[in-house]
This record gives C-alpha cells, sequence and structure tokens, in this order.
C-alpha cells in the first residue's frame, strides 16, 4: 500500500487547459449556458478532454439535493428547472460534432420524478438533432424508483451508467444517501431490459483488496457491460480523506481481474474517471468511431 501524501504522484500529473480546441470547447459551453461536470467536480482530465473538444455536460442544474463526502458539486437546494435545457445540450453537442456524447445530472431528490423526465426530454432532443451521435447517460439512482428509471430507458441512451462508485462497507459515509444494493438494482434493471450497462469505482477510499475484488465479482454478476476504475482525489480538505495513492501497477491488475470476471470493457487507471475517453470505451457496442475536433474548430 502506497502511503497518502500531501504531493500527488508523478502518475497524476494532469496536461493543463489550453490550445484552440479547448478554448472553443470553453466558450460553446459558456455560450450554452451549460454546466459540465469536468468544472463543477473539478476534474483533474479538463485539459486533456476539453482539447479533444469532448466534455460532460451536466442537466438539472449545479446544486445537488444529496451530501455524498467524495464529491466537489455543491450541496443545496436547487431552484433550477429549466425547460430550455434539452435544446440547448442538443444545440451544443451538434456544435461540437460529437459522435459520442455524455450527459449526467446532479442528483434531484427535491423533484417528483426525480428529474427523469428532464433526462428523456434532454435524450430525445439531442438524438433528434444528432442522429449519428451516441448518448451515453451517467445518472443518478432516482432512490431505487424503476419506474424514474424506465422514463430514462424509453428514451433509448445508447450506454446507460450508473455509478457505484466504491465498496458496500464504505457506501454510507461516502455516498451518504445512496445505497449498494439500490445502484446495483438500477443497473441490473437497465440490463434486464437490453441496455448496454456501465459502472465505475474509485480506489483510495479506504478500500481493502478483498473488498475491491468482491465488488467488481459483483458487477460482473449484474452483467455490467463496461467498468471504469480511477484514483479518488479530495476535492477539499472537508471532504474524505485520501487513503493511498493507488500505482499504475494496481490499477492493472484490477483490469485484468475485472476482464476475467467477465467484463466487455474495463477502463483503470490513476486518472480514469466514468467519462474519462468514453467513446473509445464504448467503441465495441456503438460502433461510433472516435471523434475529432474539426467540427468543433469550424462551428465555433
Ligand atoms: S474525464 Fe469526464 S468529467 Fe473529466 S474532463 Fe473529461 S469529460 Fe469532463
Amino acid at each position: 500500500m502506497t502511503p497518502p501524501s500531501t504531493r500527488k504522484p508523478d502518475w497524476l500529473r494532469a496536461k493543463l487547459p489550453n490550445g484552440p480546441a479547448y478554448q472553443a470547447t470553453r466558450r460553446l459551453v459558456e455560450e450554452n449556458k451549460l454546466h459540465t461536470v469536468c468544472q463543477s467536480a473539478q476534474c483533474p482530465n479538463i485539459g486533456e478532454c476539453w482539447s479533444r473538444g469532448t466534455a460532460t455536460v451536466m442537466i438539472l442544474g449545479n446544486i445537488c439535493t444529496r451530501s455524498c463526502n467524495f464529491c466537489a458539486i455543491q450541496t443545496g437546494r436547487p431552484t433550477e428547472f429549466d425547460l430550455g435545457e434539452p435544446a440547448r445540450v442538443a444545440d451544443a453537442v451538434a456544435k461540437m460534432g460529437l459522435r459520442h456524447c455524455v450527459i449526467t445530472s446532479v442528483a434531484r431528490d427535491d423533484l417528483k420524478d426525480g428529474g427523469a423526465s428532464v433526462w428523456a426530454a434532454t435524450i430525445r432532443a439531442t438524438k433528434y438533432k444528432n442522429p449519428q451521435c451516441a448518448i451515453e447517460v451517467l445518472v443518478p439512482d432516482f432512490k431505487g424508483h424503476l419506474d424514474q428509471v424506465d422514463t430514462v430507458l424509453d428514451a433509448k441512451p445508447d450506454i446507460f451508467n450508473h455509478n457505484v462508485e466504491t465498496v458496500e462497507r464504505l457506501q454510507r459515509p461516502v455516498r451518504v444517501q445512496a445505497r449498494y444494493d439500490r445502484s446495483r438494482s438500477v443497473l441490473r434493471h437497465a440490463k434486464s431490459r437490453g441496455f448496454v450497462t456501465k459502472t465505475g469505482i474509485m480506489l483510495g477510499l479506504g478500500e481493502t483488496q478483498d473488498e475491491i475484488a468482491q465488488t467488481l465479482r459483483d458487477i460482473a454478476s449484474d452483467k455490467t457491460d463496461i467498468l471504469t476504475l480511477g484514483q479518488y482525489l479530495q476535492p477539499t480538505p472537508q471532504h474524505w480523506k485520501i487513503d493511498r495513492w493507488a500505482p499504475p501497477e494496481e490499477f492493472a491488475h484490477w483490469k485484468k481481474f475485472a476482464l476475467e470476471a467477465g467484463l466487455g470493457v474495463v477502463e483503470s487507471g490513476p486518472m480514469v474517471r466514468s467519462s474519462y475517453h468514453a467513446d473509445e470505451q464504448s467503441q465495441k457496442y456503438t460502433g461510433v468511431e472516435h471523434l475529432n475536433t474539426t467540427n468543433l474548430l469550424a462551428n465555433v
């Protein structure tokens, strides 16, 4: 085990935000008044992803009703319910020329349907305007209400992603209002309806090696297709403390383990986040080729 220190190991050094494609992505996000999880979650990959012309759009506002101890997104009472948002997301995806887009949201436990209807409207608007684009959704657990999950699924996203985030023992302290079995039931439900499913966990929260192995076996037994594993980074001193820096060799070990357990695609590495290189992870299922930034630079 590598003991944590305040200094990040070299393998976690990220590319600095810069360049014309990065600036074009930033302008597009601002002009379309979009929220992105890249900014709200202080993602270290923003320089690389935005320079590739990709961003993960976050719908339903930027204030979350949940207070997960690992997450940088602001917690509070959301005020946003913006009926123009689905069209703006669809427009931004078109201007970026994306062939694979990732959409996520804050948890909206304050809304009767958990925000499922806005989710469905966003997927439909984006598909209508971008028929060639594969749509990956990274959704909250909708408190386990499968009718709300069905509202999202009925809009036919190409990839259905819901992160279990960590091992079973650490769910309560780290995810607070979420539950391991509930997240798994949401994933199993999407799978039972024939969708390509995806989930992710972070290492470095205090989990043991046995617990990681069990989690990967659980995820495989749910017939999940795609898995991401990445290093947890503490967003502020008030958040859950980093227990350790998992080295690249450990990520390679778990990738092999998960593939042998039955996962179809595993993206595993210190810098991996669930939307990191999402187009490449899902190419096997969507058949969509990698993106390029030509359209983005031409359209902005
Ligand atoms: S990994 Fe995901 S959240 Fe992070 S910058 Fe890339 S697209 Fe945004």
